[in-house]
């Protein structure tokens, strides 16, 4: 199932997508809130074995769909409980450009982790698709993009020996992991970074895991102003998803909605000579076959 949120009449609604059923036909949203007391799509993760019977009928049914393009998406968790999770360094051409740029204060360790860097990001950095990256907000005029592939938990808890990390797992979407590279550099850490307001673009979907037959095969991409800065498989990450839900669950319990960031693939601007740093004007697109366009106006 593919899910959103979105706002109508200035609230906040749970929507799932349905096709018109031709070749390249129109994608519909129906509006699940209120079925099986979905008040929001937290709630809908958090109660979907409830809400799942109801919103497969709803969706077979196809009843009352309004055009995808006639709503205003919002990320899909808009109301992220806590701050998202965030992987370091997980792609090993990314890796390199970034311990090579000088920006990297974990460099001495070595350009390839040898364990997974965790960090996170505020719940006020967390936006929509089309929302602005205000790049007024990094004082040193350094922001980056960085596209990445997220999962989204479904499961309270801790990670015990013997889990099933997939059974942590409720669905995926994407982030663009929006960075102050200055400000990263500066403060010998990545929160401040990487925590600024509205710098945590999600979406445009949010699909459930059993869409995806093989994370291994998902290629992500970004495209700045239509040019092309990024494309990987994930099946390039260093650190694979099951390891980063062993990782973070043996010591923090996972709340349903968490999301993992898990990392970028190589292409940021910061790897060229000189970087690439986005600008007022600039337009950036993140991407997924299976998930949508991201994009986010950088103002
Ligand atoms: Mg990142």
């Amino acid at each position: 199932m593919k899910l959103i949120s979105f706002e109508k009449n200035g609230q906040i609604r749970v929507g799932a997508i349905v096709s018109s059923g031709s070749a390249g036909g129109e994608q519909r949203v129906i509006d699940v809130t209120g079925m099986g007391g979905i008040s929001s799509m937290n709630a809908l993760i958090e109660n979907y074995a409830t809400c799942k019977p109801l919103l497969d009928a709803a969706v077979k049914e196809a009843q009352s769909s309004v055009p995808l393009s006639d709503v205003t998406l919002l990320a899909p968790i808009p109301d992220v409980r806590r701050n998202v999770f965030c992987v370091g360094k997980n792609y090993i051409e990314h890796a390199h450009e970034f311990s090579g740029s000088g920006f990297d204060s974990s460099a001495a360790a070595g350009a390839i982790p040898k364990a997974p860097i965790i960090f996170s990001k505020p719940p006020t950095s967390v936006s929509g698709p089309g929302a602005a990256i205000d790049s007024s907000l990094d004082p040193m005029q350094t922001v980056d993009y960085e596209a990445e592939f997220a999962v989204v938990i479904g499961k309270a808890g801790r990670f015990k020996e013997g889990d099933d990390p997939q059974s942590f797992v409720f669905g995926y979407t994407l982030v663009n992991d929006v960075t102050s590279r200055g400000l990263q550099k500066h403060h010998s850490q990545w929160l401040l970074g990487k925590g600024i307001d509205g710098f945590c673009p999600m979406g445009p979907t949010l699909i459930t895991a059993d869409e995806v037959s093989s994370v291994a095969d998902l290629e992500i991409s970004c495209e700045v102003n239509g040019e092309l800065r990024q494309k990987a498989k994930l099946a390039d990450l260093i650190f694979d998803i099951p390891t980063l839900i062993k990782t973070i669950g043996r010591s923090i319990s996972f709340v349903p909605g968490d999301v993992i960031a898990t990392g970028t693939p190589v292409g940021v601007g910061l790897g060229f000579t000189p970087p690439k740093y986005l600008v007022s004007g600039d337009v950036v697109r993140v991407s997924m076959a299976e998930i949508g366009v991201l994009e986010n106006p950088v103002i």
